[in-house]
């Protein structure tokens, strides 16, 4: 299989639900991470049937239980979020969490080591332009991202999205020199390929094109919140034409939870 892709949601909010069942229509699936603390707090959150209702095709993992910045926290609350957000999620689904994504994507080393402790088996922060490389996916408590999922307008001159972009294709383009990738982006631009949607579109052609010819495996992780996808029209119709373009490529793709590739890259299934 030469590319394996990731989905992870942040937050909890119920258009997670929606965006679960588009998903579903495709044969697909993603991880969500949910804020514990506010599950059943109001209809803009998921209810513990929704949670339950996720974890029967998807994986969820935890987004602490009140969604702080973890590198201020003083230790006793710091092992609370921790802990109980776990507990509080495994009561729920019936299955034990193996993941957390670090609100606002912070975290340090002394924070790390408490969710290690947590028992947790990996983390994931919002650091992008990331793209795993024949199973190597570096260290499991500070996961990276390939591209935020949102309706971003990649605007500025094209030195500037060059030089933001560099890393993606440092990596697609291992054997190439960097005039190539101006040339490619350049390109992409002129076309009007100027949303994330059709950008990641373009990361998944480029990286199967790239595995055929190098015989590489690659591995991206596509992170967002579900709300900026469903509440926007033509985010929406974006994101479903990606969907139907995923499941199309179903003999080069194959769409993982995150706690299925870090098993895949340990070699060993967690309880
Ligand atoms: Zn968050």
């Amino acid at each position: 299989m030469p590319l394996h892709l990731m989905f992870s949601f942040d937050d909890g909010l119920k258009t997670d639900v929606a965006l679960a069942k588009l998903l579903e229509k495709y044969g697909l699936k993603a991880t969500f991470f949910v804020t514990a603390g506010k599950v059943d707090r109001g209809f803009v959150w998921l209810s513990r049937e929704d949670v339950y209702w996720l974890s029967d095709v998807h994986e969820i993992g935890s987004h602490t239980l009140s969604h702080p910045n973890l590198v201020k926290l003083p230790e006793g609350k710091l092992i609370r979020e921790l802990r109980d957000s776990k507990l509080l999620l495994e009561q729920v689904i019936d299955k034990r969490i193996s993941g957390l994504a670090y609100p606002y994507g912070i975290f340090n080393e002394h924070v790390k080591k408490y969710v290690m402790r947590a028992g947790y088996k990996y983390a994931r922060s919002t650091n992008a332009y990331w793209i795993g490389v024949n199973g190597f996916i570096g260290d499991p408590y500070s996961l990276r991202v390939t591209l935020p999922l949102y309706p971003l307008k990649l605007i500025g001159s094209i030195q500037d999205i060059v030089n933001k972009l560099r890393p993606i294709f440092f990596r697609a383009y291992l054997s190439m020199h960097s005039s190539d990738i101006k040339s490619f982006l350049t390109s992409m631009i002129r076309r009007g390929y100027l949303d994330t949607f059709a950008f990641v579109k373009n990361i998944i052609s480029v990286l199967i094109e790239q595995s055929r010819r190098s015989k590489t495996h690659y591995v991206i992780s596509l992170w967002g919140h579900s709300w900026e996808i469903m509440l926007d029209k033509d985010a929406r119709l974006k994101f479903e034409d990606l969907l139907a373009f995923i499941s199309s490529l179903s003999r080069s793709v194959e769409v993982l939870t995150i706690r299925e590739v870090i098993e895949r890259a340990s070699k060993v299934g967690f309880e």
